[in-house]
């Protein structure tokens, strides 16, 4: 492939009009939106409107005059086309993290079954918040390959797509398996949500939860969501018994009595402004078609996969090939990854590096170019050739990495 081929694939790509909708700085080919999407330009204005005129002028009254008190269902029910959920089964709360732990207590509290299975290789907070809660609950926690689900097992906890090498679980497949074996599932989305089309209600799931900051581009610690599956809302309650999580909340009621539906999930007063952010940046959504998300992806995949390939044979390409059995992620191992990476950014192609040897390619179609991932293959193979990366200055490990 040529730079005049790249260019003519994003003459005729459809999503091309939709970069327009971000803020990427002149000179970045940014390739890390599987962890921290790109700035939507509508989130600018929205902030400032929240902090200026709601909070600023309007002050408390706010909570109803902007409907501040309801954001956390609003911006769920935005969420919700995105993947696949049904009307009133998505809210946006606390992190990823805090939301695992509500999700699990549910399900193990509705079985009475002793083991909590997760994968290996899941990404840590998962398998960390199920070992946690497990001291509280006496729970086993059976971290393991999932190719057998036992008859002891509550709720089995994965990740759709593996944050390390993109690999994708079949969800309908593992969520029938889970099913026949008498568990529930809870999904963690956090590499699907805004990637590609998730279907949650056709493939029969129970629980999810992900993140607003990668896919979704709703800013740094941006609030995460829930889905709960209308059959599982009837009785939803947690452990994390927040005033906000109360039916009647201003009732000041000295009892708990859990809210209706996923509001239950609800914990202390939502981050207004960060979840007002994730809102407008779901903007960026409005008139998109997932499946051309995808097939954008893919393409994408193919030039930068293929590039790389055809260039630095040294690497080795960690992500299934196959559609199907993958997100939308590159990821190259090489034992000096690290350093490589940031002779990368320093020429401002932008990607991550995950232990030992990972290097990641965040593939975000709505604002990534054919022209960037060619360029980016060019300039990996340029810092491969001249050793660029062999330098003390990229081997040093930041406490971010
Ligand atoms: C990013 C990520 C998280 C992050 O959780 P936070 O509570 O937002 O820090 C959790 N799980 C997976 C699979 C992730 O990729």
């Amino acid at each position: 492939m040529t730079h005049a081929d790249a260019q003519a694939l994003d003459r005729a790509d459809p999503l091309a009009p939709f970069r327009d909708r971000f803020s990427i700085p002149q000179g970045t080919i940014y390739l890390d939106g599987n962890s921290l999407g790109a700035l939507p330009r509508s989130v600018a204005a929205r902030t400032a409107k929240v902090v200026s005129e709601e909070w600023g002028r309007d002050l408390i009254t706010s909570w109803n005059r902007h409907d501040w008190i309801d954001l956390p269902r609003r911006v769920g029910a935005r969420i919700a086309p995105l993947i696949g959920a049904e009307p009133g089964s998505v809210v946006v709360a606390d992190s990823t993290s805090l939301n695992i732990f509500k999700l699990l207590a549910v399900a193990v509290g509705r079985s009475d079954r002793r083991v909590i299975q997760t994968e290996t290789g899941n990404f840590p907070t998962d398998i960390y918040i199920a070992g946690g809660l497990a001291t509280l609950t006496g729970h086993e926690v059976r971290v393991d390959d999932l190719a057998v689900i036992r008859d002891d097992v509550a709720v089995v906890l994965v990740t759709e797509v593996n944050y390390r090498t993109g690999a994708r679980h079949d969800m309908k497949a593992l969520t029938a398996r889970a099913h026949a074996a008498g568990a529930t599932v809870i999904w963690d989305l956090c590499h699907s949500a805004g990637a590609f089309r998730v279907d949650l209600a056709g493939a029969g799931a129970d629980y999810a939860i992900g993140c607003g900051y990668k896919y979704l581009n709703g800013g740094p610690g941006a609030p995460a969501f829930a889905y709960v599956a209308p059959r599982h809302l009837p009785g939803l309650r947690t452990p994390l018994s927040g005033w906000l999580g109360h039916a009647a909340p201003f009732a000041f009621a000295p009892d708990y009595q859990p809210a209706e539906g996923t509001d239950a999930l609800r914990v202390g007063t939502p981050p207004v402004i960060s979840m007002s952010a994730l809102d407008a940046a779901l903007e960026a959504f409005d008139g998109v078609d997932l499946a051309a998300v995808r097939a954008k992806a893919d393409a994408l995949f193919d030039v930068f996969a293929g590039e790389v390939g055809a260039r630095c044979p040294e690497f080795e390409l960690l992500t299934p090939r196959d559609a199907g059995s993958r997100g939308t992620q590159v990821s190259l191992r090489h034992p000096e990854a690290y350093a490589i990476m940031q002779a990368l950014i320093a020429r401002g192609v932008i990607g991550d590096f995950r232990q030992p040897d990972i290097m990641r390619f965040g593939l975000t179609p709505l604002y990534l170019r054919f022209e960037d991932v060619f360029r980016a293959a060019e300039i990996l193979a340029e810092v491969m050739a001249t050793r660029a990366w062999d330098r003390d200055a990229f081997k040093r490990k930041a406490k971010v990495v």
